[in-house]
């Protein structure tokens, strides 16, 4: 099929927010009688999934200190219930296990969650925590440390490419043509975006809407949009000139058992592990030290990457020029190493008796990957040069599916409420979203 010269709205990226967003906006036009899906096309340089959403861990939780962060994923994950099937969604709920440290915070979690209907149970006290995970979830449960436990009972996790492949049909079912294949080199800017500039040629446009995840400081940059920006917090403190986009190195793999190895108490799968402590953490190996600090990690049985997935702390990159291509398990620089395997699998064994001699297990195949992260951590979700929506997500977003229903209801000039706390003024204004004491810079 010839190359369009010509469309009304161009999404970039087919990832998990460029097909939700073509998937709700196309049925937002038909059902007003605005359009359909016809009027939309998306563009991805490689493929459906090939950034951050085709690598994803597929964890979706509520754990969020910021009461926007929360209502914001209890949305989502009323969008991943309408068709949890079809998605791939398995609800088998979430754990944020936690040090004294994290305490009072995950308490305010809980009771916002309580506040919203967002159905959890709150276990306080290291001795009642220790039984609670050795009666209800792992009867070889021994992590150190622990004196509260949110247990989500909504949220868990996606079969990752899954979701993202019924996205893609349902996008296609509505008329919307995806393709890839296509990259995105620039755009014709005269005030607002009048057209998108590909390595096939021009196609114009009356709206442009960009998930590119990982890319989202190279799209910065085409839009001629500020590269540092001075931050003011939220008690007044101005923090000129800082990088508007950071990057992080994401730190997963997987262990290779048996996923049933990690069923629960009942043989059933588990809610998803995330335990943050203070406890030393000694080698599984040969019982040395790997750290007094402050760790966490999370796991969970994985069908889809075939054994005992999960990750660790990420690791922020230094350096000014960042190589995002080739992204992902092909990037030689951003993928996990021993030091990961190592603390990881020891971590494991620190959590749960069964994983005490199983590190020889770990898959040593390339994992983990980049994700650009905003000055305060946080999505922003706005429209710039007038006409070019940015769902520059801080890669908090597989779990996202419901930003892009939100986002195709205010292209179509209904404003959401949920999406409000996530503007680009938020850094002049100091209306930065709240910092929380976990050790994950998405928390
Ligand atoms: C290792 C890892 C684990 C994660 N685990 C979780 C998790 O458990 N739960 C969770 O909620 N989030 C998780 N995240 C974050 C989440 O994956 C991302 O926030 C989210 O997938 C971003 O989605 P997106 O649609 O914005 O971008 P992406 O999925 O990255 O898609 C962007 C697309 O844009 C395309 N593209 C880039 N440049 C161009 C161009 N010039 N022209 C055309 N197309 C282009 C790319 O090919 C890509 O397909 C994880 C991230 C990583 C890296």
């Amino acid at each position: 099929m010839a190359l369009p010269t010509q469309s009304k709205y161009i999404i970039v990226g087919a990832g998990m927010h460029g097909l939700s967003t073509a998937y709700h906006l196309a049925k937002e036009l038909r059902l007003k009688g605005r359009g359909s899906g016809k009027d939309i096309i998306v563009i991805d340089k490689t493929a459906i999934g090939a950034g951050a959403s085709g690598i994803a861990c597929g964890v979706i939780r509520n754990n969020y200190y910021q009461p926007a962060m929360q209502e914001l994923i209890a949305h989502s994950v009323d969008v991943w219930e309408e068709d949890a099937e079809g998605l791939g969604y398995l609800p088998v709920g979430y754990m944020q296990i936690s040090p004294e440290s994290m305490h009072q915070d995950v308490s305010e979690i809980y009771k916002r969650q309580k506040n919203i209907s967002y159905e959890s149970e709150f276990i306080e006290g290291e001795k009642e925590c220790l039984k609670y995970m050795k009666d209800n979830v792992f009867e070889d449960w021994q992590a150190q440390n622990v004196t509260s436990i949110l247990h989500e009972k909504k949220g868990g996790y996606a079969k990752n490419t899954r979701a993202l492949y019924r996205l893609a049909d349902k996008v296609e079912s509505e008329g919307v043509r995806i393709i890839t294949g296509l990259e995105v080199e620039g755009f014709k800017i005269n005030g607002c975006v009048e057209g998108v500039e590909t390595s096939k040629g021009l196609i114009n446009c009356d709206y442009t809407i960009l998930g590119v995840g990982p890319w989202a400081d190279k799209f910065w940059r085409m839009l001629d949009l500020p590269q540092n920006i001075d931050v003011k917090d939220n008690e007044g403190n101005m923090h000129p000139d800082m990088k508007m986009w950071t990057y992080w190195s994401l730190q997963e793999g997987t262990l290779g058992v048996d996923p049933k190895f990690g069923m629960d108490n009942l043989g059933k799968m588990p809610p998803v592990i995330h335990v943050d402590t203070d406890a030393p953490l000694f080698s599984s190996e040969d019982n040395s030290l790997i750290t007094e600090q402050m760790w966490g990690i999370y796991y969970k049985p994985d069908y889809h990457f075939m054994g005992i997935q999960g990750g660790a702390t990420p690791n922020i990159v230094e350096s000014r020029e960042v190589a995002v291509d080739p992204y992902g398990v092909d990037s030689p620089d951003f993928i996990v190493g021993p030091e990961f395997a190592h603390t990881w699998t020891s971590a494991l064994a620190h959590c749960q008796k069964r994983y005490e001699d199983k590190y020889i297990h770990y898959k040593n195949e390339p994992s983990g990957g980049l994700g650009a992260f905003s000055p305060d951590n946080f999505p922003v979700f706005d429209v710039f040069r007038e006409n070019c929506y940015i769902i520059a997500d801080s890669s908090h977003g597989y779990k996202m599916i419901g930003v892009g229903k939100l986002v195709a209801k205010e292209i179509m000039g209904d404003d959401q409420e949920l999406l409000k706390p996530f503007r680009f003024d938020r850094y002049e204004k100091g209306r930065l979203l709240p910092e929380s004491n976990s050790p994950f810079p998405w928390s």
